[in-house]
């Protein structure tokens, strides 16, 4: 199987292969989950859509890269920082991940870990944890850096040694839903930095005359249950203990803390200057910030790649 393999299939994974496409390279995309989005999650419960993971973004970078996928009119302004207009998407940020996946039309490998990778002459070779081994000619890996640590041993352990200590804080995203009339007040959200909740009663959204809240709760170490994280939402914002929805999506590793520190960013250029040519390593765990960041630098990828493979 020749061509290029893209380890995960979260944003930055999806945009690579989309990429790739344009550039008419064909690809093989390996994802360990049942589902492609990896950390965007948007579900849906009795009519009301809650966006499980990201919810909020700050609008700073180029935006307008959404118009390639059709996402001309995708989102609505919930607030404005002292930097930017805070934004969300109206039908759940899943409806980027959507918009993605509709337009692949390459080699898709679900429900697969690859395990390791290794060069010989001009070619990488794919191990699955299947056993199973494929060589092909460049890889995109976007897997996290709590897998890419295990993936990178064998063909650059000095690499993987610098991903080894990367810490995540745990985040809950407590979702609300209520008949309209029931909520009185609604606090206004200044700053996302300060302020990680948002509502909406669009019709995207949620069934008519109601509205959906939702919250994000940083969760520590210690044994926390769904039902105290609810309690926690309803009583930071003077909630009413009946919601006709609830739910918790929980993310153990949800936010790298390591990722901003000078230490990462040496670390980063030592293992970008390590990597094998017809490598590159993107996704959020490494130097993509922003929403926007995760698609542009998948799509810089693909185009790198692309670039070593006409060598
Ligand atoms: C609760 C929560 C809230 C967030 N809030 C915000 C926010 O407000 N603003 C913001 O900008 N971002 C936010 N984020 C972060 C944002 O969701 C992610 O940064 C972004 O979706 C990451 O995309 P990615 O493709 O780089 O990585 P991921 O989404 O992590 O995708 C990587 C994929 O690789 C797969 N994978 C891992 N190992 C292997 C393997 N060995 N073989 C094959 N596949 C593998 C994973 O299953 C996953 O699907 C939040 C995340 C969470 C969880």
């Amino acid at each position: 199987m020749r061509g290029v393999v893209i380890i995960g299939g979260g944003l930055t994974g999806l945009a690579a292969a989309v990429a790739l496409q344009q550039e008419h390279i064909a690809y093989t995309l390996i994802e360990v989950k049942p589902r492609l989005g990896g950390s965007i999650m948007t579900t849906r419960h009795d009519g009301f859509v809650l966006d499980g993971s990201p919810m909020l973004f700050e609008r700073v970078g180029d935006w307008s890269l959404l118009r390639e996928f059709g996402l001309d009119d995708a989102l609505f302004v919930a607030a404005h920082s002292q930097y930017a207009d805070i934004v969300g998407f109206k039908r759940g940020v899943g409806a980027l991940v959507d918009a993605l996946e509709r337009r692949l039309t390459g080699n898709i490998i679900m429900r697969m870990a690859v395990s390791s990778i290794g060069r010989i002459d001009d070619c990488f070779t794919i191990c699955l944890e299947n056993g199973l081994m494929f060589n092909t000619d460049a890889i995109i890996m976007t897997a996290p850096a709590r897998y890419a640590e295990r993936i990178l041993r064998t063909i650059q352990p000095e690499s993987a040694l610098m991903l080894l200590d990367y810490q995540y804080a745990h985040l809950a995203r407590v979702s609300l839903g209520y008949p309209r009339e029931t909520i009185r007040d609604l606090p206004e959200l200044s700053d996302i930095r300060h302020a990680p909740y948002v509502w909406t009663d669009s019709p995207q959204r949620v069934p008519q005359n109601h509205l959906l809240l939702q919250v994000s709760i940083p969760v520590g170490d210690e044994h926390t249950s769904g039902d105290d994280l609810i309690d926690t939402a309803l009583t930071s914002y003077h909630l009413p203990k009946n919601p006709v929805v609830q739910h918790v999506h929980y993310w153990p590793e949800a936010d790298p803390l390591t990722r901003d520190t000078p230490a990462h960013q040496h670390n980063m250029t030592m293992i970008e200057q390590r990597l094998p040519d017809g490598m590159a390593l993107v996704g959020s765990d490494y130097r993509a910030v922003t929403l926007i960041d995760r698609i542009a630098q998948g799509q810089e990828a693909a185009r790198r790649v692309a670039a070593y493979l006409q060598k």
